[in-house]
C-alpha cells in the first residue's frame, strides 16, 4: 500500500489517484486574501447566470422537497428525447455528467482493463478509469492541439474496454469534424465503448463539428455525454445527461443510485431546457467575450489557442502557477494548465464585458 496511514487495505490503484483539484470558488479566495468583486473565468460556467425560467421552476419545485424524486426522470428524459430527437429510452441521467462518467467505468471496466483517453483532457476520464483499476493509455493531442483521432484507433487493442473523447477538447477548446469521427467509428471494435463527451457542445461555431449523439442506436458501443453545468447555466445544481443505446442504459440502471437527480435538478433541467432564449442570449455572450478577448490579446502581442468552446489557451509565456498567483492577487481567478502538461499556459472562459476587462488589464500588469 502506498503512502498510506490507515491499518484499513486501501488498493494500489486507489491510493495513486491524485484528488482532482477545481477551479478557485470566488468566496475562497475573497476568504484568504481579504479582497471584494473578485472575478472568476476558472472553471466554463456560465457568466449571465442560470435561466430565470429555471429558477422560478426550481423554487416550485421545493414544495416537493419532502418527497423523493422520480427515479426515472420521466418528465425530464422526455423533455430531453424531444429536444435530441432520440429515443427516450436512450437517456440516463447524472447528478453532473461526472457521475455518468463513473457509471459508465463501474460497469464496463474490471481490474487490468484498458482505457484509451486524450491527453491533455478532461482529468474525470483518468480518475474515473484508474478508480476502477483501469490502466490508462493516454494519447498525446496532435501539434494543434487537437485529438488524434488516428493514434487514438491504433492503441485500442484486446484489452481496451473503453476510449473517451471530448469534443470541443477541455481543456485545449480544438475540436475534430463529423466526417473523421465516423471514419474513427469504423475502425473501433463493437466490443469496445466510445464515449464522446459534449459538455461543451452547445458553443460550436464551425460547420464541421456535428453531435455524434444521433449515432447512438447505429453504434451501441457509443455513448454521448451532455451537462447542464456551461451552457445552461446550472453547474451548482448537478445534471448531466448520457444518450446511448437503450440497451446499454440497461446496463447502467443497474448501478444507477434510483435518485441520483434531484427534485430540483430535475425540475430546472426541464426548464432550462425549454428556455431557447435564455440559450441563445448565453451563447451569443460567449461568442462576443471570445473574440473581444481574442482580439485584445492581439494588440497585447499575447499567444492564445483557437476555440470551438467557451474556453481557451493562453500562453502566458512565464511559468503558469506564478501567473495564477498574482492574477488571484488581482481578484482575477484562471486555471494555470502546469497540471495538464502545459507549464506556460493558462485557461479562462469567457465572461461578462466587464469580467473580461478585469482579466485584460489584470493579465497586461502581471505580465509587465
Ligand atoms: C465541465 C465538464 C463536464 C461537466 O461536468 P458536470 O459533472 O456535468 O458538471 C464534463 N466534461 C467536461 C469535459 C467538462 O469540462
Amino acid at each position: 500500500m502506498k503512502d498510506n496511514p490507515m491499518r484499513i487495505p486501501v488498493p494500489d490503484h486507489i491510493m495513486e489517484i491524485d484528488p482532482y483539484v477545481p477551479g478557485k470558488p470566488i468566496e475562497e479566495l475573497e476568504r484568504e486574501y481579504g479582497i471584494r468583486d473578485s472575478v472568476k473565468l476558472a472553471s466554463n460556467e456560465n457568466p449571465m447566470g442560470a435561466s430565470p425560467l429555471a429558477l422560478a421552476a426550481i423554487g416550485e419545485a421545493l414544495g416537493g422537497l419532502h418527497r423523493y424524486p422520480d427515479g426515472g426522470c420521466f418528465t425530464l428524459r422526455a423533455a430531453l428525447a424531444d429536444h435530441l430527437g432520440v429515443d427516450g429510452e436512450g437517456i440516463v441521467l447524472g447528478n453532473g455528467s461526472d457521475e455518468i462518467i463513473g457509471m459508465l467505468a463501474t460497469v464496463l471496466l474490471v481490474p487490468g482493463d484498458r482505457v484509451v483517453m486524450p491527453a491533455p483532457s478532461f482529468l474525470m476520464y483518468d480518475i474515473m478509469a484508474r478508480g476502477a483499476g483501469a490502466l490508462v493509455d493516454a494519447v498525446p493531442l496532435d501539434e494543434s492541439l487537437g485529438i488524434d483521432l488516428e493514434e487514438m484507433a491504433r492503441r485500442v487493442d484486446d484489452r481496451t474496454r473503453i476510449v473517451f473523447l471530448c469534443n470541443p477538447n477541455n481543456p485545449t477548446g480544438s475540436f475534430y469534424a463529423h466526417a473523421a469521427f465516423e471514419q474513427f467509428m469504423q475502425r473501433i471494435p463493437d466490443t469496445v465503448v466510445v464515449v464522446v463527451d459534449e459538455a461543451y457542445f452547445e458553443f460550436v461555431r464551425d460547420s464541421r463539428y456535428q453531435t455524434a449523439a444521433r449515432l447512438c442506436l447505429r453504434y451501441p458501443n457509443l455513448v454521448v455525454l451532455r451537462t447542464f453545468s456551461k451552457a445552461y447555466g446550472l453547474a451548482g445544481l448537478r445534471v448531466g445527461y448520457g444518450v446511448m443505446h437503450p440497451e446499454m442504459t440497461a446496463v447502467i440502471n443497474r448501478i444507477r443510485q434510483p435518485f441520483n437527480a434531484s427534485v430540483p435538478a430535475q425540475a430546472g433541467a426541464v426548464a432550462a431546457l425549454g428556455d431557447t432564449v435564455f440559450l441563445q442570449r448565453s451563447i451569443a455572450v460567449v461568442h462576443e467575450g471570445i473574440d473581444a478577448l481574442f482580439a485584445a490579446l492581439d494588440r497585447m502581442g499575447i499567444r492564445y489557442f483557437p476555440t470551438q468552446a467557451n474556453f481557451f489557451l493562453v500562453d502566458v509565456g512565464l511559468p503558469a502557477a506564478e501567473v495564477f498567483e498574482a492574477m488571484l492577487k488581482k481578484g482575477v481567478i484562471v486555471r494555470s494548465m502546469a497540471s495538464y502538461g502545459y507549464p506556460h499556459y493558462i485557461r479562462i472562459n469567457a465572461g461578462l464585458p466587464a469580467e473580461n476587462e478585469r482579466f485584460l488589464q489584470a493579465l497586461g500588469e502581471v505580465l509587465a
